[in-house]
């Protein structure tokens, strides 16, 4: 067969232009919030740090206890510690401090905490990692979970995580993925999650996303130095705690972020301060799989690769014969 370079830069230009215009691209649709999601408001202008939450989702998951070693210079940082998720710690209450770190909800000159977890997100990057479907998002209420026994310890879930949660038991014969399932054995026995149920000020409370999502709005409309009846453990509860209210960021943290999380946020300090990623409003997953079925639509990453195949023997010939 005789192929000119032409030939096949033809081809590879066809392919190109089909994945650079998006015709005819598998643009998949992005998922949206399951009927029934379940999830977490965590609201740092009422979080006192107590790490309440964090001693319970310890006890409540059997998690052992967990210590970051820090050297003898570094001990005004001692509170945080240890100083991130692990394979031990599944939920983590983070402190941030700029200048003299005098006011609370402060960007400048204050302080403010931040609660990591699995966010549980909508279209999960580790979900769609995974080779062999050891996470899987619940279709009815949404909650991110693990198989240890369909996991085969490759980590593509680790790198695809764009909020950086799952954790790996480096140190374990048989290792597994650690992250938050948000309590599902707790719900699945009609109880809440264990760290907002033993969270003092309700900076954490659990509910219907849809039901999180309103208070959040809610609380965005609140006028600083006012008084509001913060709900306590969950989003319906008649417990309701008096407080003063500071000055939020006009976001709600994951309402959109990489295609919107079942675990939301309110704060005062802007987000990318207290650590948490700038996404945009497309999920990972939704891209990544974009591009794959693109290449895969009609074969054209195949008959792109036999095209450049051929053309390389088709030249290697042409060079011996010319040699001869
Ligand atoms: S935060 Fe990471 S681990 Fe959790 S559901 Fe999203 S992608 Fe998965
Ligand atoms: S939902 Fe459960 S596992 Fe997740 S952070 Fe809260 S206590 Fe821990
Ligand atoms: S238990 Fe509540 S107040 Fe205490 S650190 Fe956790 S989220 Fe903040």
């Amino acid at each position: 067969m005789d192929i000119k370079r032409r030939d096949f830069l033809k081809v590879v230009a066809g392919g190109g232009l089909l994945l650079a215009t998006g015709e005819p691209a598998f643009a998949r649709a992005p998922k949206t919030l399951p009927p029934n999601a379940l999830g977490i408001l965590y609201d740092a202008t009422i979080c006192i740090g107590c790490k309440a939450c964090q001693s319970a989702c310890k006890q409540y998951n059997n998690m052992p206890p967990d210590h970051t070693y820090r050297p003898p210079e570094l001990t005004d940082q001692i509170w945080d510690n240890p100083v991130d998720l692990s394979a031990k710690t599944l939920n983590i209450i983070k402190a941030y401090k700029s200048g003299t770190g005098a006011t609370k909800n402060r960007e400048v000159d204050g302080f403010s905490f931040i609660k990591r977890h699995c966010m549980h997100c909508i279209d999960p990057a580790c979900v769609s990692a995974c080779p062999v479907s050891a996470l899987q998002k619940n279709p009815d209420n949404g909650i991110v979970s693990y198989n240890k026994n369909a996991c085969i310890g490759c980590r593509y879930c680790q790198i695809a995580c764009p909020f950086n949660i799952p954790k790996f038991e480096f140190d374990k014969p048989f290792p597994q993925i650690r992250k938050c399932q948000l309590c599902s054995h707790r719900i699945e026995k009609g109880e809440i999650s264990a760290c907002c149920e033993f969270c003092p000020t309700g900076a954490s409370i659990f509910g219907k996303v849809t039901d999180l999502i309103e208070e959040a709005k809610r609380r965005l409309q609140l006028k600083p130095c006012t008084y509001y009846k913060y709900p306590v453990s969950t989003v319906t509860s008649s417990y309701k705690l008096l407080q003063p209210v500071d000055k939020y960021q006009e976001h709600i943290y994951g309402e959109k972020e990489g295609g919107g999380t079942q675990y939301i946020l309110l704060a005062g300090v802007p987000f990318d301060k207290l650590g948490l990623p700038v996404l945009p409003e497309l999920s990972d997953a939704n891209r990544s799989e974009t591009i794959q079925h693109t290449i895969y639509y009609g074969l054209i990453a195949p008959v792109m690769f036999l095209a450049g195949l051929l053309y390389a023997v088709h030249r290697n010939a042409k060079n011996e014969d010319d040699n001869n």
